[in-house]
């Protein structure tokens, strides 16, 4: 397996498991509501609350757990894999690219050797905590 490879299989499987975490939370979005007195609410799309304390989380904390609530989790995954769709080992030419070849027109962007996979991918793999090496 090569280290590209070993990256391409994890990143899937960080993405399957944050999908199966989002989904077991619910998959749904959440909203701050309003709530008497200093009581934090957050609550899910079926009014059932997922956050409610006095005072905790801050309300960037809010803004933040909010932001990342399954829905948008699972949006963003969906995004990601339709980018390693769009970003795969041209047929026939395994080094290059696909959409890298064509959005740079002469040279294309090598997915082996010293830049495998894509700049586009490693970055992919960057946000999502990738810290291994690729050569
Ligand atoms: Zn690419």
């Amino acid at each position: 397996m090569t280290e590209t490879d070993r990256m391409l299989l994890w990143l899937r499987k960080t993405m399957a498991a944050a999908e199966r975490d989002a989904e077991a939370a619910g998959g749904d979005e959440w909203r701050r509501q309003a709530h008497p007195s200093d009581t934090v609410a957050i609550y899910d799309s079926e009014d059932e609350p997922v956050v409610y304390d006095e005072g905790s989380p801050s309300e960037e904390q809010q803004a933040h757990i909010i932001c990342n609530s399954p829905a948008a989790v699972l949006r963003r995954i969906a995004a990601d894999r339709k980018l390693l769709e769009l970003h795969q080992p041209v047929p026939g030419w395994p080094d290059e690219c696909t959409t890298c070849l064509s959005d740079r027109g002469s040279w294309p962007e090598t997915w082996s050797g010293d830049t495998c996979p894509c700049r586009t991918i490693r970055l992919l793999a960057e946000s999502w905590g990738w810290s291994g090496e690729v050569s």
